[in-house]
């Protein structure tokens, strides 16, 4: 590779589009250039190499990828030694990477997300043969890489992968197509990642996986996700542990017990209900009804009464009519969510759900996704000013530019900005709320660095 006017180390940006899974991707794709001897730049103009690692989740995230490679050509043109790769779960998909090996001859490396540990040897291969490389074909499906080396972004939050792809084939999501089947991590191998995590001093760990409540089933021995979290919460140390996501078909209550029971498991349930319409529900194959997640819901509330719970919905499903939407709208208010993922339907290619009937005009479902926003807004700001006059745990995490305030979150992941010394940055507070502001919590110190329950 040559190094642009400076002799030194090759010099890589990496932009991250999607999900936390996709952050996680990226920080065991900077490892492993870390050990190559890469360093990392925020400006493409001074970078040797630009990878982005994509997403393939919605049509307008694909739309936005498509428009920043198309901007690359012009520094590739002033810079021809810049290597272009992409990854991720867009380039899984083969109709992407045909129309990256027509339209973008600039691009030198597709690769997809089950060839992330093979990076040195595809950079390798771009560079020696000086040919284009595409490499996005699903290898052995149950095949998990371990030791992957991780350079992590931050020094307070870390996330851990314990499982990856998924099996549930919602009928809207292209996710098993693109991250293959359900396969977990041995739970040593979690374990011993946590630890060194917690050695290493992060306060706030998440487990990730597409559909975690599912995780262990497809081991040797299998393990079920509430007993790997209560493994987990018996790490020593001064932690939080958050995970997502949740499936509300295989949510059970022995995990909703285990979360009560934990002393670092964070109240919050991020537990994605997509609709509260049974019709909609069972055309999303989602395998749940209205009542089994509000069932779901019940018990967890009543094991956690501080529990804070978040989810996804996904506004002008195909054939959704308004009377159905409505029953978003009462699910929305009957569970009284802290904060919801709100999408107006995006079809994606090859999923069940691209082929269904989709009469209404996408107008209309703006005007719905509106309501939802303005329900779930007064919904938000009365479940938070239910909490002023509490005192909450809270992890600092930086101080806010424009407020000058100290900025962290509760165990519930609810913002709260609040005076105090840089020196808490990093470490838990406890905090009086004294104020709520829609979803944004004010609050003043009331005692710091103390023991308190997560
Ligand atoms: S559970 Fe459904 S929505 Fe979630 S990743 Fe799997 S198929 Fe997609």
């Amino acid at each position: 590779m040559s190094v642009r006017a400076r002799g030194a180390s090759p010099v890589a940006m990496i932009h991250t589009y999607g999900c936390q899974q996709n952050v996680a991707d990226s920080e065991k794709i900077k490892g492993q250039l870390e050990q190559m001897g890469f360093s990392f730049t925020d400006a493409a103009e001074e970078a040797d190499l630009i990878l982005f690692n994509t997403c393939a989740i919605r049509e307008h995230a694909e739309d936005r990828v498509f428009g920043n490679i198309g901007a690359l050509k012009n520094i590739k043109r002033r810079h021809p030694s810049l290597l272009v790769a992409l990854c991720g779960c867009m380039m899984e998909q083969p109709h992407v990477a045909e129309r990256i090996q027509k339209s973008f001859p600039f691009v030198n490396l597709v690769f997809g997300t089950h060839a992330i540990h093979r990076l040195p040897g595809l950079l390798y291969d771009t560079l020696v043969n000086g040919k284009r490389v595409f490499d996005h074909q699903p290898e052995d499906e149950s095949k998990i890489v371990e030791g992957v080396p991780v350079r992590r972004d931050g020094t307070v939050k870390a996330w851990v992968t314990i499982m990856y792809g998924c099996n549930n084939f919602c009928s809207y999501c292209v996710v098993p197509y693109v991250r293959g089947r359900e396969r977990s991590r041995e739970p040593e191998a979690i374990l011993k990642e946590f630890e060194g995590l917690v050695r290493a001093g992060y306060k706030d760990i998440t487990l990730l996986g597409q559909n975690v409540n599912s995780y262990g089933k497809s081991l040797a021995n299998p393990v079920s996700f509430a007993e790997l979290l209560h493994r987990l919460d018996q790490v020593p140390g001064d932690y939080r542990i958050r995970f997502m996501t949740s499936h509300p078909k295989d949510a059970t209550k022995e995990l909703f017990d285990v979360m009560a029971q934990g002393k670092h498991i964070s109240h919050h349930l991020h537990l994605p209900c997509q609709s509260g319409n049974d019709r909609v529900l069972k055309e999303m194959n989602r395998h749940y009804d209205r009542e089994r997640y509000l069932s779901l819901i019940r018990y967890a509330k009543k094991q956690m009464p501080d529990l804070s719970i978040t989810s996804d919905i996904i506004v002008g499903f195909p054939g959704e009519t308004y009377e159905e939407f409505q029953d978003t709208i009462s699910l929305i208010r009957e569970v009284g969510f802290t904060s919801l993922f709100t999408f107006i339907f995006s079809p994606r290619k090859g999923t069940r759900a691209e082929k269904m009937e989709d009469p209404v005009p996408a107008q209309e479902k703006s005007q719905w996704f509106q309501e939802l926003c303005a329900a779930q807004e007064q919904v938000a700001a009365e479940r938070c000013a239910s909490m002023v006059g509490r005192t909450e745990r809270v992890l600092v995490e930086e101080r806010n530019a424009k407020t000058g305030l100290l900025s962290g979150r509760t165990g519930g992941n609810i913002i709260v900005d609040f005076p105090g010394p840089d020196s808490a940055v990093g470490t838990f507070a406890q905090v009086k709320i004294t104020q709520a502001r829609n979803w944004i919590l004010k609050g003043e110190l009331a005692q710091q660095f103390a023991e308190a329950s997560v």
